[in-house]
């Protein structure tokens, strides 16, 4: 047990999976000043400081001020204030379960520093960036899942600390025949946890007992890498490996020493192609503080394909870009090796058709409110309707409406 500081009754723990705080001062009182711990890449740059997950104990009913500081970072090797501002205000939970999102933060740019004042009713509570999802939810996800006769699973690797890497296929085996193919992929960064609850709402969907999900299962195969990067999941990580590599860049520079979970998620896909196996559409999922957009390979002959995708999102889910559906350039950055995306390397080695959608943490106009869990795994049941019927499969048929 880790006991950051233990001051009065107040006291700040990180002693579970997930968590993550830096140095913590007290400033008076129920008065804390807490840095983010961040993340930085393999050559000390591009340093995030978008993930902090911390319990505090002994503050129930007093009123506790926090102060998170060492926001500022840098992106793609230009520096910024960081991005954690009064927009992306943290969640709080009980019991790690229900989290809500606290009101009335204040943001100071100048330091940069963003403050927050609770008074929990009860003690301990749990305060984060957005609401976690760790290796032991995944693990509880798929041991529910697991035995149901359309379920697969495979493991196509380990991670550099030896953690075991995923493959899930959900697919009705007794409907044989040429299906079409999607590939979903979560947790490419640690710090995105609303991507898993996508994934989870995905999975639970697909395999649920409803006729519509029956069908689906019949007429698509789906393939789910529901956690890129388990790793930094569990050390509470931001967007970067145990050896500093940026998972969703480094697509051209794969080395399976220092980036075994590129290599292995890699070689999963080209194996699945090159044996002659289908793959319609590949979707990466992410999170950004405020935007929100889907963006296609890198090659105009799939723009059909990107406006189809968008179209069915934007009118069947809760997506609401804040740009329009764009196809990615051919890299991030053409004069730097290791800046690949999945999308810009799948595309680069077979010409798959790989997308990624980015959504915001930030408040939701479409949905009047800050996403929850619960919008998250709504969305997941969605994108699955969305994408079956992308690929082809067909509209998927409404669901039986009830009489009165
Ligand atoms: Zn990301």
């Amino acid at each position: 047990m880790i006991v950051l500081l233990a001051l009065l009754t107040i006291a700040v723990y990180t002693d579970f999976e997930g968590a993550s705080l830096g140095r913590i001062r007290r400033l008076a009182g129920d008065w804390l000043e807490c840095a983010v711990a961040g993340e930085t890449d393999h050559e000390g740059r591009n340093r995030q400081a978008t993930w902090y997950y911390f319990r505090l104990e002994g503050a129930a009913g007093r009123l506790v001020t926090i102060d998170l500081v060492e926001l500022a970072g840098e992106y793609n090797y230009k520096p910024n204030r960081g991005v954690i501002d009064d927009r992306t205000p943290p969640v709080y939970s009980y019991d790690r379960r229900t989290w809500r999102h606290l009101t009335g933060v204040e943001y100071d740019p100048s330091v940069p520093l963003l403050r927050l004042r609770i008074q929990p009713e009860r003690s301990p509570v749990w305060i984060a960036h957005v609401p976690p999802y760790t290796t032991g939810d995944l693990a509880r996800l798929l041991g529910e899942l697991r035995g149901h006769p359309h379920f697969a699973e495979r493991v196509i690797g380990t991670s550099a600390e030896g953690r075991e890497l995923l493959l899930v296929t959900v697919t009705d085996p007794d409907a044989r025949g040429d299906k079409p193919v999607v590939w979903l992929m979560a947790r490419q960064h640690a710090w995105e946890s609303p991507t898993s609850w996508v994934a989870e709402g995905a999975l639970r969907f697909l395999l649920s007992d409803s006729s519509e999900a029956a069908s689906i299962r019949r007429r698509t195969v789906f393939h789910v890498f529901p956690m890129v990067d388990p790793d930094g999941v569990v050390r509470g990580g931001v967007r970067f490996n145990v050896h500093g590599y940026d998972l969703n860049r480094n697509w051209d520079a794969i080395d399976p020493e220092k980036m075994p979970e590129i290599a292995a998620h890699r070689r999963a896909v080209l194996d699945w192609v090159d044996g002659g196996g289908r793959l319609d559409l590949f979707l990466t999922l992410h999170n950004t503080e405020t935007a929100e957009y889907l963006e296609g390979p890198p090659d105009g002959a799939f723009r059909g394909l990107l406006e189809r995708f968008h179209k069915l999102l934007v009118g069947r889910s809760s997506f609401e870009p804040t740009r329009p559906a764009s196809l990615a350039p051919p890299s991030t950055d053409p004069a730097r090796k290791g800046r690949m995306t999945v999308v810009q390397g799948l595309y680069r080695d077979r010409k798959i058709p790989a997308f990624l959608l980015e959504q915001r943490i930030s408040f939701h106009p479409k949905l009047g409110r800050f996403p929850t869990v619960e919008d998250r795994l709504k969305f997941g049941e969605d994108l699955v309707r969305v994408l079956a019927e992308v690929v082809g499969a067909g509209p998927v048929p409404p669901r039986p409406q009830a009489t009165r």
